[in-house]
């Protein structure tokens, strides 16, 4: 029986340049960086040449900048899952993120314990069908008429809480505080999530990852110090094996120990799946009909 006792802490990455490009406090990429420098092999998700995200895998540093970053679309695994298999079967050490159910087809995909696998899964709100991205990637390159160079859901330029989505163009920039951008109307609002993530199975604090990531929301309530805007990220370490390596990180890490009851208050998505809405069924239906536009003012804004 795992007898290891769940902690929780508030954590900084101490290097602000790294903090300001990730999306929460910038912890993913201190793992990442030890697990690298170790040899080993990092897998999470990056964008395609067509800003599809699919999952991949990295083991040179100068590359982490392709994983980092939240990308709220449900990511193609590809071959991911058999590289991981190679790359443990090889002796490496492996670092694989994603979603809690990303974390689990793997375990099942392997099915056994490998020594050298270390698993970090997110808090995850839902994730967005990949057909609703495909229809806004169309619709901004109808109204905007160019083709992005970075697109980045989380872009910190005026805070941490009030976050823009970032379309990154040669000659100017679509920026948007994210309640308004149309794409993440349609997530928050919980229409664009897929079937499953109404009723995921992966929700609760038993996790098959051995550390979770997640925004520490309601931080400035709970740990004040620890709030300035910029990023705080939770981190909950769920095994012994979470714990080794989190504990390679600490010195670049500014951290406080905290009560996960009291963070879950403020983040209830760690324990539940959100709600689907009534008219979801309709919203399918009508995702063939309507424009991105029309979708939403259908659906969010005359309601
Ligand atoms: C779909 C989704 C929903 C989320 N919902 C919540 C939520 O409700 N509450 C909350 O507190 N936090 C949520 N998060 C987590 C949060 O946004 C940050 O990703 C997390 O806190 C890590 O931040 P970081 O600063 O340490 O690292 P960052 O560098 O910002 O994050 C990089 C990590 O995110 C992973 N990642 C990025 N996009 C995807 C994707 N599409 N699928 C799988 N993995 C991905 C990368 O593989 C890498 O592990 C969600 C993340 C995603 C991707």
């Amino acid at each position: 029986m795992n007898q290891f006792v769940q902690k929780t802490y508030a954590a900084i990455n101490k290097d602000n340049e790294t903090r300001m490009k990730s999306s929460s406090g910038g912890i993913f990429s201190l793992l990442a960086d030890v697990i690298i420098k170790q040899g080993g092999v990092v897998f999470g998700a990056a964008y395609d040449n067509e800003f599809n995200v699919i999952h991949t895998y990295i083991d040179n540093i100068e590359d982490l900048n392709i994983l980092r970053g939240s990308k709220y679309v449900l990511s193609n695994m590809g071959d991911s899952y058999s590289k991981v298999k190679s790359f443990l079967e090889e002796g490496r050490k492996v670092l694989f993120t994603g979603t809690p159910c990303q974390i689990a087809g793997l375990n099942n995909f392997l099915g056994k314990a490998y020594d050298n696998l270390y698993m970090q899964d997110l808090v995850c709100h839902g994730v967005p069908m990949q057909s609703v991205w495909k229809k806004y990637l169309n619709y901004r390159n109808m109204i905007d008429k160019k083709t992005p160079k970075d697109i980045n859901f989380r872009d910190k330029v005026n805070g941490w809480t009030r976050f823009e989505m970032k379309f990154a163009y040669n000659d100017f920039n679509y920026s948007v505080f994210h309640r308004s951008d149309l794409f993440m109307k349609l997530f928050l609002k919980n229409y664009s999530l897929r079937e499953s993530c109404y009723a995921c199975k992966f929700k609760g604090l038993d996790r098959i990852a051995d550390i979770t990531l997640a925004d520490f929301w309601g931080v400035k309530h709970i740990c004040e110090e620890m709030y300035d805007d910029k990023g705080t990220s939770l981190v909950i370490i769920n095994s012994e094996k979470g714990q080794a390596l989190f504990d390679l990180i600490k010195e670049e890490v500014e951290e406080r120990e905290v009560d996960i009851q009291k963070a879950i208050e403020y983040n209830i998505c760690i324990i539940e799946s959100v709600p689907k809405p009534e008219d979801r069924e309709l919203f399918i239906a009508d995702l063939d009909k309507l424009e991105m536009d029309e979708l939403v003012v259908k659906y969010i804004d005359n309601k």
